[in-house]
């Protein structure tokens, strides 16, 4: 890919809740989706969470990175604010890529979570209402060509 084709792509803010950490992120995202893990619920308190998939050096810190919680190993972690806990990003796929957390990003990214993954464990009190499709575990979401 050319130096020209990546300049339109926009970047996005994302920001923790108390405003000690922000990150930029490109408007790059490969995959989204609805995870509802029994690890996803506990890490966010929520009935599931939305992420985005990302290389990781597509995604910097650009205030507080000596506010940042991590929890877990180098490359396989949770990154949170450590002043107000907001859950960020996780480090995944062997340090090759972050999921961001999408309720901390400022900006609308262009991709939308396209399906909800790990149904098979998804909390009893929660009925999913929309269309997406279901996967009962893991699956790669891959983002609509185009889209
Ligand atoms: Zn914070
Ligand atoms: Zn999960």
């Amino acid at each position: 890919m050319t130096n020209r084709e990546r300049t339109n792509y926009r970047t996005l803010a994302g920001r923790c809740l108390c405003g000690a950490v922000d990150y930029a992120v490109a408007d790059e995202f490969v995959y989204a989706a609805n995870c509802h893990c029994s690890n996803c619920r506990r890490a966010t308190g929520s009935a599931f969470k939305p992420f985005a998939g990302i290389e990781r050096d597509k995604l910097r810190i650009t205030k507080g990175g000596d506010n940042l919680m991590i929890f877990g190993d180098e490359n396989a972690h949770d990154t949170r604010c450590r002043v107000c806990g907001s859950f960020l990003y996780s480090v995944v796929r062997d340090g090759a890529f972050v999921h961001v957390a999408m309720g901390t990003l400022v900006d609308d990214p262009t991709i939308r979570p396209t399906g909800h993954i790990f149904v098979d464990s998804k909390a009893q009190w929660f009925t999913i209402t929309d269309d997406l499709p279901q996967y009962g575990e893991h699956v790669v979401v891959s983002r609509p060509v185009g889209g």
